[in-house]
This record gives C-alpha cells, structure tokens and sequence, in this order.
C-alpha cells in the first residue's frame, strides 16, 4: 500500500517543526504539504523557518523546497495533496474551530493539536492508551457536518498528559476519588525557546492563561462515555490544579497527590503501571512506546533534563511514590510537551485513526 500523504496546517511553528520531524522518519506517513499564515506563504519552506528551526534535527531534506501555502486561503489545494493534515495553527479559537472545520467539510481529516475543539461534544479528544474507544463519535460527527470522509479529532492539553495516564489505570479500579496537581511546565509550551523568552532565564512564572481550567476539565473528557451523538463528561474525579512556567527548554513535570475509595496499596499500584498496555501497543503502532509508565525506583527520578526523552519522548516516567499525610499517595511524574504532549501524540492518534480504519486510502 502506498505511504499516506500528509499535510500540515501551522508547520513554521514549534509544534509544526516537530511534526515536520517526525513524519520524515515515519513509516506509514509522507509530507506532502506544508502551510502557515500569509507571513510565510510563497515561501520555500527553509527560508520560512529561517532563523527559527527549533529542532534538535536538521530541516529534513525532502521539506526544505517544499513552497508554503496559507493555511486559511489555500485550502483546496492542501486539500488535494493529502489524504489528511495535522493542525498546529495558532491563531484566535473561534478561527482555528471554523478553519478546522472547512477541512473536515473538504473531506480531509483532521487530527489537531489545537484547543479549539477539545470540548467540542462530539469531536474526540483522545490520548490513544486511554480512551480509544472515543473515535467512535467521529460517526455522530460526519452527521452533523454532512461529510462522508472529513471529520475533527484533538488530542489534549499537553499538561494533562503528565498525571493522566498514571491516573488512568488505578481510576475505575479503586476509585480515584480527588487529585491536586502542580505542573512545572516548559517554556516550548509556550512556543518559546530561551533566546525568545529572556524572562524565563533564572526566573518562574506562576501563571500560565488558560492551564488550569484545561488541566481539571479536560481529563473529565477523556473519561467522559458516548451518550447518543456526544461525549458527556464524568462527573469525577474532583482535580484541583496549580500550572507554573519553569526555565526548562522541554518537559512538564507534575506533583500529583491522590485519594482513592478503596486505597490500594504502594506493590498494587507499581505492579497495575508497570503491566498496564493500551491499544497501541496491542496494535504495535509505529509511534507507540513499548512501555507506556516507566516506574523509577530511584529516590531522584524521574529528571526533566534526563527522562523527558524516553522511549523517544512518548512513555511517562513516574517515581516518588509514597504515602502521604492528607491524601492517600503523592508521586511525580513527567512527559515531553512537544513529543507525547503534542506532535508525537498526534502522529500516535493518526497511526490509531489509520489503524482503525477511520482513515481510509487507496
Ligand atoms: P507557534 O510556534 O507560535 O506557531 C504557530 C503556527 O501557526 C505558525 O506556523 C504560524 O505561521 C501559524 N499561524 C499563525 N497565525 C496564522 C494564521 N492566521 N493562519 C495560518 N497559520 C497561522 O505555536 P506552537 O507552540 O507551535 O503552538 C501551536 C498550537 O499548538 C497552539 O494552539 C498551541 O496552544 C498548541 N500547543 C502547543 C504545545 C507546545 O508544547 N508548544 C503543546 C500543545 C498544544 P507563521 O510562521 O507563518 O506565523
């Protein structure tokens, strides 16, 4: 079968550079189609990221000719060379959710990284270990938008990508009952490097617009059951959180504390991590980490600096898991932002999204 082609909407940016990254090396996957605002549109695509090409790798070689398109002028013609596209535009919701939307009803799949649509009742906000079974509203969704191909899909805020999945499997199980997070996230977040956010050298902020609310409801989303023609939310576990800005370059660390209903013990917990798998490594897709939680036993780990690559940045690394004096446990755990918690997540989701036949080609 040949290779999908792939478009990507926002591609100058910090998470677009990623998935230009990603998709060089992709099995499955070839860059077809690059485009951003009209600042870079016309453009061949090296000299539109010149001077800002953030990535560890050089501009892969097949990408630096590769003439920019707009995002919001060109969509016929992106629309025309790839059978779907990632959105990594940033730009106001309400145009990001209208644009998002004119490429599903051009019958082109979208798999977005954006917060848009993350609370959209019947676009599927997933994360693919957890709540594969989501993808099953993209059905509701065609409905609604009249398209027999297109359709919307987001994967969530990359903070809460950092405790949930430690959450995910001891959920049900014992109850988890209410959490308190502290994320201490990275400056890439923000799309920014130290040389563009000088404030951050030596410094911490303790806000970051937006974060909080993201990281207490979105999680009620992913655990949410389709209902009819929408995702309706659970109702628990009650999360509270604080999100502060910290001079790391990639990474969000968060420190968890967690009660359950019926506390297990300290063995279970580690064990239920260490065993747990999702559809992902069922279905052996090409992005997904063999070993989705790490457990460090050190009493130093995980690191920011030395495990937010691991499994090439889409497993979470947890450690410190110990008992505590107002909540039953408390432990750290971290994931890269860019990697798991946006480009590599979404080329994961995309991989689940062709796997399960959501996307099809001939
Ligand atoms: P960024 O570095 O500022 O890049 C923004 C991208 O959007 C650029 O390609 C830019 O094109 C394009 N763009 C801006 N205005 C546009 C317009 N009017 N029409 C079309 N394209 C336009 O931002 P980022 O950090 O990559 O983040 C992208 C999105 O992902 C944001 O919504 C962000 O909230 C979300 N996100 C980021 C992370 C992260 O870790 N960084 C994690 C999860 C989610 P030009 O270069 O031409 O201006």
């Amino acid at each position: 079968m040949r290779k999908y082609r792939v478009g990507v909407i926002g591609a100058t940016g910090m998470v677009g550079q990623r998935f230009v990254s990603l998709i060089d090396k992709h099995p499955w996957f070839t860059l077809t189609t690059v485009a951003a605002s009209s600042r870079s549109a016309g453009k061949p695509y090296a000299q539109a990221v010149a001077g800002r090409w953030m990535m560890p790798d050089p501009i892969p070689g097949s990408t630096k000719g590769l003439t920019v398109l707009s995002a919001e002028s060109d969509v016929a013609g992106i629309v025309s060379s790839s059978d779907f596209v990632f959105s990594a535009v940033d730009m106001p919701k309400d145009r990001i959710k209208a644009l998002e939307e004119t490429y599903a009803k051009a019958e082109c799949p979208v798999i977005s990284n954006n917060g848009a649509h993350r609370l959209t009742p019947d676009v599927p906000m997933v994360i693919p270990e957890i709540n594969p079974e989501h993808l099953g509203i993209i059905h509701s969704q065609r409905k609604r938008l009249g398209t027999r191909r297109g359709f919307v899909t987001v994967k969530s805020n990359c903070s809460v990508q950092s405790y949930v999945p430690a959450f995910h499997p001891l959920k049900d199980r014992f109850g988890l009952d209410r959490a308190l997070v502290c994320t201490y996230q990275a400056i890439s977040g923000a799309g920014k490097t130290f040389e563009t956010l000088p404030e951050m050298i030596d410094n911490v902020i303790p806000y970051i617009g937006g974060e909080e609310e993201k990281s207490e409801q979105e999680p009620l989303k992913l655990w949410g059951k389709i209902i009819d023609d929408r995702i309706v939310l659970a109702d628990s576990p009650s999360i509270t959180t604080q999100c502060v800005r910290v001079p790391v370059t990639d990474g969000h660390l968060a420190a968890v504390f967690m009660s359950f209903k019926n506390k297990p013990d300290i063995d279970e917990i580690k064990y239920i991590w260490r065993e747990f798998k999702g559809r992902p490594q069922e279905l052996m897709l090409p992005s997904a980490p063999k070993q989705f939680l790490h457990y460090f036993e050190q009493e130093d780990r995980p690191q920011t600096k030395l495990d937010r690559l691991h499994e090439s940045g889409m497993a979470i690394s947890i450690g410190r898991l110990r008992p505590d004096t107002q909540y039953d446990y408390k432990f750290i755990s971290i994931s890269h932002n860019t990697l798991r918690g946006a480009a590599g997540g979404a080329v994961l989701l995309a991989e689940l999204l062709c796997a399960e036949g959501y996307i099809q080609i001939d």
